[in-house]
């Protein structure tokens, strides 16, 4: 059975989900409230947290390279996410590079708690332009897209809690 929380395999020797903590009982109970209940509570678990892309840009000055500015777009807060359902972020990047690039992601809680991740992303799959997608997985995890509607890769799962 999965956690109707997180949607995780749970085991029946538990009294709550060991991911989430949703309590079993609430679990294996069938009606429209605990359904509502395991929104309410999921809802909870992600207030605060939000989940986007990092970008940078760097100016060339007495030949050197050099960091100009780092920039957080939110792509998604986590009540935004549901199941299933891909959130895009609006940018549209193009002129990407050939081959592979790293992109930065953050899930951050709160004002201070920021987690970021560096993905690679092999942009000869899309060529040219690419947007950026998020969606909720099991665990609330989060994974993101890149790419476009037809030509994309997903990257890892990043833990959201
Ligand atoms: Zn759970």
């Amino acid at each position: 059975m999965k956690c109707k929380v997180c949607h995780t395999m749970i085991s029946n020797s538990k009294s709550e989900c060991s991911i989430c903590g949703f309590p079993y009982k609430e679990n294996i109970r069938s009606s429209s409230e605990s359904e509502k209940a395991a929104i309410v509570y999921r809802h909870q678990k992600l207030a605060n947290v939000s989940i986007g892309v990092i970008t940078y840009d760097y100016i060339i000055e007495n030949e050197e390279v050099r960091l100009e500015s780092e920039k957080q777009t939110v792509i998604a807060n986590g009540n935004d996410l549901e199941y299933n359902r891909i959130v895009w972020c609006d940018k549209d990047y193009k002129n990407l590079p050939d081959g592979v690039v790293n992109v930065c992601v953050f899930v951050k809680k709160g004002a201070f708690n920021v987690r970021t991740y560096n993905m690679e992303v092999d942009t000869s799959t899309f060529k040219d332009h690419a947007r950026i997608g998020v969606f909720i997985d099991e665990g609330l995890t989060a994974r993101f897209i890149v790419g476009t509607p037809d030509k994309r890769i997903m990257t890892d799962r990043v833990s959201l809690i």
